[in-house]
């Protein structure tokens, strides 16, 4: 913003601006017409301004000679030169006549020069003028005639004239200077008005409401921000006082308010100009039309004056309340609380955000026709014990009503509402004139009960109060609907629990790390001590149970359990599944004990022969041709022995099959006995048996199979009837080195041992023959 000079810049003290020149030119020229005298005006920097008459001695004769015009100039150089400084000057000129100058100042400052002349202050020495006349060869006659005509004025009454002439010029300069500074004045008044106009406005449209007041706490200013959040104006607050008791009336609120303030004010006095922090605060406030907003607000010292900002936070604030009574009901619901508490607590939250109002939740019977009271505790006893029971219908009061056709009700005044006729005693002795009720409706649609908001007189909802309504009918559903699905919950848990701890199956669950969280008592019994802990299969299994938590993808796994001297199998299905924490596995196993040993049972049988238990023929060539590879790939010796029992058929014959089989199995068992670990005995079928005797030279083999022949025949079969038989058995040995070349099976051996052992029958039996 330029600064405006009130007292005037250089350029207004330019004698141009100051006199009206034509004027002033009038003014000199009226008096040489008067006085006779010449007279000019010259500006500060000595240029002619105006001037007026002449004498003819000057124009006719002076400046028309060289010698006497250079005379007139020096002369009036020297006297501007004075009256620079001087008050009243003048000068004689080398030509014989006066000049007079003065200076016009004003404030201080020099204007112009005022300039008189040329004049005479005597009757002239003629002589003088005649020489003169001589010397610069003017027309004699005539130059004297024009001296004579120069007028003579007495230096003292030219100096009054001169000064009077100065004043009236002064007077003229000052005014027209007055006018030029109230010019200036007017115009600086009308610039800073309308910069006191620019702020009203912008305080005026300021988003916040602005208030000021002075020192002593008389309020000087509100703006329109103020007057349209609040209601008040400057008329209604006319000190902080006033606007503590209207802002808030109820004295309890207002003491504490106040004293903080007063407190800030203190010691904003006493800190002397200090930087003081704004005091902040944050208040519900009544308004000037009864109703209530939220408002943050914020004090600071601006120079003497105390400023008050506010702004209207009761739309973002309500949001936060609702947040709040939200969040709490949810954690009383979480933390188990029940019904009828949880709703107590609703309505109280709901009830201090607006004490004119009183709030009611009453809930639907099982069979959806008759009201509960759930709670109400601001409503009267009597009242509550009235409504208790009463069946809905259309024209049941407003929640009868509401809870009947599952839409809100809004019934402004009791007294004359239809649906009220049969309850208007009881409403008008509970002080009850308004109740709006909201339908409390499930997730699914079905009308749980009703939200009632009660008022004391006639009363109309506006947006907020539909939104509050609802809400709270919301809030009602969310905890009622919570707090069922929790009961059912707990009665599903309890029916999966009985069915899990009554399984015959062993049950665990697992958490997200794979830590054991639930076990059904099959499982623990299983699990019991005497499992050692660093059991292979418990670690696969453990390692299982982690990779379904990591994976997601269900898994089997078996695992034999060691107790004591027997064995149990388990084959547990695991499946990933949600807990509380993440992630986890659920785990059932089925005892699979019976199972596993009705195969292994039966894969013994496969192997072995029925009747004396050795390995069978089929499973013998399995193992006899494995032992054929590893021998031929370590270049081992490989011996086999056949033997066939002698004159078995007369066994028969003599004593019956049973007691054929019965020498059968005693042989098996013999035979085993005697040959080594290492060896594989087996039976080839009938009474013919075969030993496969790995890493064996054939001085070993036939060794064994002395043995063989010894046991054999020196073993005494008991029979049942006290009687004992023995029996011998031929021997057939073959033997293959595979360092030597040749290629062999087991085919190859059996052939060769079989003709073998032929021999050994041929020479006499009950003997060995290698072949
Ligand atoms: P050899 O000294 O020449 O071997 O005379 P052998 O009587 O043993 O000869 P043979 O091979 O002719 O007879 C074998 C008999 O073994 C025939 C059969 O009845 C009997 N036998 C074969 N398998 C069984 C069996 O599983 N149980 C019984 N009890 N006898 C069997
Ligand atoms: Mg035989
Ligand atoms: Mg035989």
């Amino acid at each position: 913003m330029n600064k405006i000079p009130v007292n005037g810049s250089d350029d207004d003290y330019r004698i141009e601006k100051l006199l009206d020149i034509t004027c002033f030119a009038e003014l000199l020229e009226g008096y040489y017409q008067a006085t006779g005298i010449p007279n000019g005006l010259v500006g500060p920097g000595g240029e002619l301004i105006t001037q007026a008459g002449w004498i003819d001695a000057c124009t006719r004769f002076h400046r028309g000679h060289e010698e006497t015009n250079r005379r007139c100039v020096e002369s009036n150089c020297t006297l501007l030169e004075q009256a620079q400084t001087q008050k009243v000057c003048n000068s004689l000129c080398k030509n014989g006549l006066y000049d007079y100058a003065t200076p016009i100042n004003i404030d201080g400052k020099h204007v112009a020069t005022l300039f008189m002349g040329q004049l005479l202050h005597q009757p002239p020495d003629l002589s003088y003028y005649e020489q003169q006349a001589e010397r610069f060869n003017y027309d004699k006659a005539a130059y004297i005639e024009a001296i004579k005509q120069a007028p003579v004025i007495p230096k003292a009454q030219l100096e009054k004239q001169l000064n009077h002439m100065v004043q009236v010029t002064t007077v003229l300069a000052q005014s027209a200077l007055s006018a030029i500074r109230e010019h200036h004045l007017q115009e600086a008044l009308s610039h800073s008005k309308k910069q006191r106009i620019e702020i009203k406005d912008l305080l005026d449209n300021s988003p916040t409401g602005i208030s000021w007041c002075d020192e002593a706490c008389n309020i000087e200013y509100i703006n329109h921000t103020f007057t349209r959040i609040l209601g008040y104006t400057l008329e209604d607050l006319p000190d902080v006082d006033s606007w503590y008791k209207a802002a808030y009336p109820d004295p309890e609120v207002r003491h504490p308010i106040e004293k903080i303030f007063k407190r800030w004010l203190y010691s904003q006095k006493k800190s002397n100009g200090a930087f003081m922090p704004p005091l902040t605060t944050e208040s519900t406030v009544r308004c000037k039309d009864g109703t209530s907003k939220r408002i943050s607000s914020q004090v600071s010292a601006v120079n003497q004056k105390i400023l008050y900002n506010c702004i209207d936070i009761t739309e973002k604030w309500r949001i936060e309340q609702r947040n709040l009574t939200r969040n709490r009901m949810m954690e009383r619901v979480a933390q188990g609380e029940q019904l009828r508490s949880i709703m107590h607590q609703l309505i109280t939250d709901i009830e201090s955000d607006d004490p004119s109002i009183r709030c009611s939740i009453l809930l639907l019977d099982a069979e959806g026709r008759h009201l509960l009271n759930c709670a109400a505790p601001s409503l009267p006893d009597f009242y509550n014990e009235a409504i208790h029971g009463v069946e809905i219908g259309e024209g049941v009061g407003s929640c009868g009503t509401a809870a009947f056709l599952g839409k809100r009700v809004i019934v402004e005044d009791i007294d004359t509402h239809p649906y009220w006729a049969p309850y208007r005693e009881l409403a008008a002795r509970a002080d009850l004139r308004a109740c709006w009720s909201e339908p409390i409706i499930s997730s699914t649609g079905r009308v749980l009960g009703s939200f009632a908001i009660y008022h004391n007189t006639p009363n109309k909802p506006d947006d907020h109060d539909i939104q509050m309504i609802s809400f709270a009918a919301n809030l009602a559903s969310i905890a009622i609907e919570t707090l069922k699905n929790r009961e059912e919950l707990v009665r599903s848990e309890q029916a999966y629990r009985s069915l899990a701890e009554n399984a015959p199956d062993a049950i665990a669950r697992y958490d997200g790390v794979g830590d054991l969280i639930y076990t059904n008592p099959n499982f623990a019994a299983l699990f019991a001590s005497d499992i050692s802990e660093n059991d292979s299969y418990l670690e696969h299994y453990r390692s299982v149970i982690k990779k379904v938590i990591k994976t997601g993808t269900p898994q089997q796994v078996e695992i034999c359990i060691h107790t004591g001297s027997s064995q149990r199998y388990l084959m547990f299905n695991i499946v990933s599944e949600e807990n509380e924490g993440g992630g986890g596995a659920l785990a059932i196993g089925r005892d699979i004990t019976l199972h596993r040993e009705m195969e292994h049972k039966l894969e013994k049988q496969a192997r072995s022969d029925f009747l004396t238990q050795l390995i069978n023929r089929r499973h013998f060539f399995e193992l006899a041709n494995r032992e054929m590879l590893v021998a031929s790939r370590y270049n081992n010796a490989l011996s086999l022995i056949m033997f066939d029992l002698d004159h078995f058929k007369q066994v028969n014959d003599t004593y019956g099959h049973a007691i054929g089989d019965l020498v059968l199995q005693r042989i098996a068992d013999v035979s085993l006995t005697t040959v080594r670990a290492a060896d594989i005995l087996a039976r080839l079928g009938g009474e013919e048996f075969v030993v496969l005797m790995v890493q064996t030279s054939h001085d070993e083999a036939l060794q064994s199979a002395e043995r063989l022949r010894q046991a054999i025949a020196s073993t005494n079969i008991a029979l049942g009837s006290g009687e004992a038989i023995s029996v011998t058995a031929s021997f057939g040995v073959t033997t293959i080195h595979f360092d030597s070349g040749d290629s062999h099976t087991i085919n190859h051996m059996i052939s060769d041992a079989d003709k073998a052992m032929y021999r050994a029958k041929q020479e006499g039996r009950n003997r060995v023959v290698y072949a």
